[in-house]
């Protein structure tokens, strides 16, 4: 560990290979995920405001199931295990959904819903320790690990999306399978250079006790897929679960916050929860995305952008991966050039900003109405517009946020936030869902002059309110900074 601590240099070489790994991992997620809200509504015939429904359900599912996942990692298997676990799942997943696009979508989806929630926290948590606490080098690391995830984002959502709509649907979901298939190549080829990083944390016990414990933990997964299934096909018992995780995981993160002796570790912990709930509303908003602005973008917007013709969704898709891979290097300028003037703003400040850049995409959304014809087709231009300026926002506030809960947690709770951390987006596609269902008209033969203007009037509310949270966090940022204490 000392030796991997100690690197030279910008990056470890590690990051580097875990880098590529979630790179394929976030091809077969976007590739899977972008398909997803088209496929219903185009082949299982769902209304908009059910595929909606449905979409920020499972997309709810996926995120809180890392939280799960999380904790396994962090008490039984290790990270390393549950990253294979996880991607073998997914796999599976897809292939079933492949072979059989009607009748096993439901299946597949659950099985990628659990792959996921093995899969993505874990991986995070291995970058955090990939450096030693206090390295200033920290930041740069996840900004560049966010890029990686967005490379695989914009190769996935791209080819799965053309797949899908040109060749067949079949396809979208093998592709995604084979991506995964390649990221789980790449990490067991690179398993061995992580050293102790990721081993289970039941190392020390006897070989058989520790595989019992494994077992049940596999076991379990299995036995929630029924549960899974039945809560996906009917959107009404997600709200059932969505009430209880989020409660339960609170009174779990009391518990432990409880059990700590230093308060200044305590406050350190009440601020990363403070960044973890701002969060869900940011992520409410940004995560219409895939639901009500790809259907959006399949009904309102023509296909010219700049000098090319080219498919609406497939903009809609990848248009965010493709600014985050353009801007995040040089939004990592700009904060080392701040800092250097001693004017870098903090973390609080990031948050907020990151709100007001999402405020400015929306009302860019909204404005979309003002240059629609009468058959309510508008700019596709403008509409990409509104994602660079999110992209902007996502930038000051997810990869930050990722590194401030590695920052702000103890080493032994560091997996549990993490898993907060997404349980709180898993709570924002699940409000994503529930705001874009709310725009769409429940009619499914509505003329797209009227679903334009249900959609951007929604998204004008979405700006006001996204106006309000960036106001209110800088206004209260000195609190939250008292909080956190040193750390910046
Ligand atoms: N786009 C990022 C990812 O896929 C963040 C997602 C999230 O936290 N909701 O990792």
């Amino acid at each position: 560990l000392e030796a991997i601590h100690n690197f030279e240099g910008k990056y470890p070489k590690q990051l580097w290979y875990l880098f590529m790994v979630e790179m394929w991992e976030r091809f077969c997620f976007y590739g899977m995920r972008g398909v997803l809200a088209i496929f219903m509504v185009d082949v299982l015939l769902l209304s908009g405001k059910d595929a909606n429904l449905k979409y920020g359900a499972i997309q709810a599912f996926v995120y809180a199931f890392t939280f799960i996942g999380g904790i396994f990692a962090d008490k039984i298997l290790g990270f390393k295990k549950s990253l294979f676990f996880g991607g073998i799942v997914m796999i599976t997943g897809n292939i079933l959904i492949g072979l059989n696009p009607h009748d096993f979508f439901y299946y597949g989806i659950t099985l990628s819903i659990i792959g996921t929630g093995f899969f993505k926290p874990n991986i995070s948590s291995m970058v955090g320790e990939l450096y030693r606490e206090g390295d200033p080098r920290r930041d740069a690391g996840f900004s560049l690990f966010y890029s990686g995830i967005n490379i695989g984002a914009l190769l996935g959502g791209a080819l799965c999306v053309y797949l899908g709509k040109s060749v067949g649907w079949n396809y979208a979901f093998f592709a995604a399978a084979v991506a995964m298939f390649i990221g789980i190549i790449l990490f067991l080829a690179t398993k061995k250079s992580l050293g102790p990083i990721g081993n289970s944390p039941l190392e020390h016990m006897p070989a058989k006790k520790r595989s019992t414990r494994e077992i049940a933990v596999y076991v379990g997964a299995a036995l929630s897929i029924p549960l899974i299934h039945a809560m996906i096909v009917d959107t009404q018992y997600t709200d059932y679960f969505m009430y209880s995780i989020g409660p339960v995981a609170l009174i779990y993160f009391f518990y432990e916050v409880s059990r700590m002796e230093s308060s200044a570790a305590k406050k350190k912990m009440f601020a990363a929860l403070l960044f973890i709930a701002f969060s869900i509303i940011f992520f409410a908003f940004f995560e219409q995305s895939g639901g009500s602005l790809s259907l959006f973008a399949k009904d309102n917007l023509t296909d010219k952008l700049l000098f090319f013709t080219i498919d609406p969704n497939i903009v809609n898709n990848i248009s965010n991966a493709f600014f985050v891979i353009l801007f995040a290097p040089l939004v990592g300028l700009i904060w080392v050039a701040l800092s250097k003037k001693r004017l870098e703003p903090n973390t609080v400040v990031k948050f907020g900003m990151g709100f007001l850049f999402l405020a400015g995409s929306f009302f860019i959304l909204y404005s979309t109405k003002f240059f629609a014809g009468p058959d309510g087709i508008t700019s596709l231009n403008i509409f990409t517009s509104a994602y660079l300026i999110m992209t902007l926002g996502e930038l000051c506030l997810s990869p930050i946020g990722l590194s401030i809960m590695t920052k702000l947690s103890p080493n032994r709770l560091v997996g549990m936030m993490m898993g907060l951390w997404f349980l709180a987006s898993a709570y924002g596609q699940y409000a994503a869902g529930l705001l874009g269902a709310n725009m769409s008209s429940p009619n499914a033969n509505a003329s797209n002059l009227e679903k334009l203007n249900l959609y951007t009037e929604g998204y004008y509310q979405l700006a006001i309110y996204a106006l309000i949270a960036g106001v209110v966090l800088i206004a209260i940022s000195p609190i939250i900074r008292k909080l956190m204490q040193e750390v910046k």
